[in-house]
């Protein structure tokens, strides 16, 4: 039995996940602190406990995502694209496309033959069309993040937002509110102001039949329908979409510890 360890610090949450022989899932966790915040280690110290395992049984451990510098005990470290793309194939090798939005930056990844990265387009400059935008909107509210699927699965129709920067959406919204708008139809209309955002930045990747998407916000499914709708494809989203990154460091460990054996 190989069990390897991957971590993913972003730059709100870190996640780690605990892999046996490179395919079983033993415990994942995500938690609120990334890069700053000492999310990393509540992250390992969570899964380990979760698993039953100690530091001392992971053959492996491979750090990935923006902050995996500062982590020191990982063997080595891997970038979040090629992460990524190995999850993605792992779990769906026809995938050919991989729609990464967390909460800082979306990313689009371009997969060719084994799940190797071709190309990728990225959006961190601008807090629009990712999680920040939708923590900002749902705060504006009173709600909370997880709750804005719900909410907007009510919609009868969508209140456009047309402002792409997040503060001055956020004085949109607060209008809307005022002006007694359906709370349900805004939250569609943040919905797709998300979706139209990765959509403009998934034509510049090309679009290919497979699509995935992962990162936090995959788990919002007002977000995975609007863009569903504007690319005119179904989107697959795997079950651990948040770990997705955190899930490929783990493969890699297990495919460098397997070398190693
Ligand atoms: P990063 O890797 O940049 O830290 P994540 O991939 O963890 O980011 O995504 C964080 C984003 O995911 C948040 O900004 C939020 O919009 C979204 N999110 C987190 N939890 C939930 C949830 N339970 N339901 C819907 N969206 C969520």
């Amino acid at each position: 039995m190989i069990l390897t360890m991957g971590v993913d610090l972003g730059s709100i949450t870190a996640k780690c996940v605990i892999l046996q022989d490179g395919c079983q899932v033993l415990a994942e966790r995500v938690v609120k602190g990334g890069m700053v915040g000492g999310g990393a280690e509540k992250a390992v110290t969570e899964t380990l406990a979760a698993a039953g395992v100690t530091q001392g049984e992971l053959a492996y451990v491979v750090a990935t995502g923006y902050g995996r510098v500062i982590f020191a005990e990982a063997n080595e470290e891997m970038s979040e694209i090629g992460c990524h793309g190995k999850e993605a194939f792992f779990q769906e090798p026809s995938a050919r496309i991989v729609i990464d939005i967390g909460g800082q930056d979306a990313k689009v990844i371009r997969l060719g033959a084994g799940g190797r990265v071709v190309n990728f387009v990225m959006n961190e400059k601008c807090a629009a069309g990712t999680g920040r935008f939708l923590e900002v909107m749902a705060q504006a509210m009173g709600y909370h993040v997880s709750e804005l699927a719900q909410i907007g699965s009510q919609a009868t129709g969508k209140v456009a937002i047309s402002s792409t920067c997040t503060v001055f959406a956020e004085s949109e919204v607060i209008s809307h509110l005022a002006a007694d708008k359906k709370l349900a139809d805004i939250v569609a209309g943040i919905h797709e102001s998300i979706a139209r955002r990765i959509a403009g930045l998934a034509h510049r990747v090309g679009l290919e039949e497979k699509i995935l998407v992962t990162g936090g916000v995959a788990q919002n499914q007002g977000v995975v329908a609007a863009l569903a709708e504007r690319l005119g494809r179904e989107l697959l989203v795997p079950r651990f979409a948040q770990v997705n990154g955190a899930l490929g460091a783990a493969l890699y460990a297990f495919e460098k510890s397997s070398h190693c054996h």
